[in-house]
């Protein structure tokens, strides 16, 4: 087991929430921690692993009122210049669209030294309980990870929708569900079948996981329709269609 300094902040990645997805270096990180600072993906069951560590939420929440970086970064600042042992935890893994970066770099300028331990994301480990593959030989030869929504909340400027879906692979969106019908609106204009496959997976591999299967043009309606809501990861390409053969759970 590596000894958790005093004075450290450990970022850490959870996984998408089945505490077994938790790397041994996360549970040895959770069981030394005096504070847990998470965010609000994390689940429960992550959380039994911390011990009797001090736990604090503070994470970005999407469409509600949540507490500003700068104030997460301060926080994690003054616990670890008091001597404690933090752990900064984070759904899926800290830098994929976890806002890990800022807060390293934030802990860089305060010097205050850190560790990282990434996590299993939720764009290929929650699509994996699903029985999605995100890759697959003679299917599709890459993977486009994107976030549904920028820092302003609406559907981000500067991507290419079109070269994103002449891109022959999956797509996989994060924090999407409040924009499908603009975003599937861009890539059917940019040229992608109105009949592709699209798969919706909430709750990733927790017991109460939710997974919708329609298509590009009917996602946005099929997912109003259903009432599945964030958090939850859409895939888009044939790559779904194996799902129909892999689903185990
Ligand atoms: N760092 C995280 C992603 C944070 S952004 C990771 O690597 O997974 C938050 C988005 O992640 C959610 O809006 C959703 O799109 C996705 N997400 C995280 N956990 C999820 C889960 N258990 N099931 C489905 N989607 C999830």
């Amino acid at each position: 087991m590596s000894e958790f300094p005093q004075g450290e902040v450990w970022l850490v990645g959870a996984g998408p929430g089945d505490a077994g997805l938790l790397t041994l270096h996360a549970v040895e990180a959770l069981k030394q921690a005096d504070i847990v600072v998470h965010d609000a993906l994390v689940s429960a069951a992550v959380l039994e692993y911390a011990g009797d560590a001090e736990r604090v939420l503070l994470g970005k929440r999407g469409g509600k009122p949540s507490p500003k970086q700068p104030g997460i970064n301060a926080r994690l600042i003054v616990e670890a210049k008091a001597g404690k042992r933090v752990v900064r935890l984070k759904g899926g893994d800290p830098f994929m669209f976890g806002r890990g970066a800022e807060e390293v770099l934030a802990l860089v300028t305060a010097g205050v030294r850190f560790r990282v331990i990434p996590g299993i994301t939720a764009g290929i480990g929650g699509l994996a309980y699903a029985g999605i593959p995100v890759t697959a030989r003679g299917v599709n030869s890459g993977v486009i990870f994107l976030t549904g929504h920028d820092h302003t909340g609406l559907s981000p400027e500067g991507v290419d929708w079109q070269a994103v879906g002449r891109a022959a692979g999956m797509i996989v969106l994060y924090m999407a569900m409040r924009h499908m019908g603009e975003i599937s609106g861009k890539l059917i204009a940019g040229g992608l079948a109105v009949d592709t496959p699209v798969a919706v997976v909430m709750n990733a591999s927790l017991p109460d996981m939710r997974v919708l299967e329609t298509t590009l043009s009917k996602a946005a309606a099929d997912i109003a329709a259903s009432g599945i809501g964030a958090p939850a990861i859409v895939s888009i390409g044939q790559g779904n269609l194996l799902r129909e053969a892999m689903a185990w759970r």
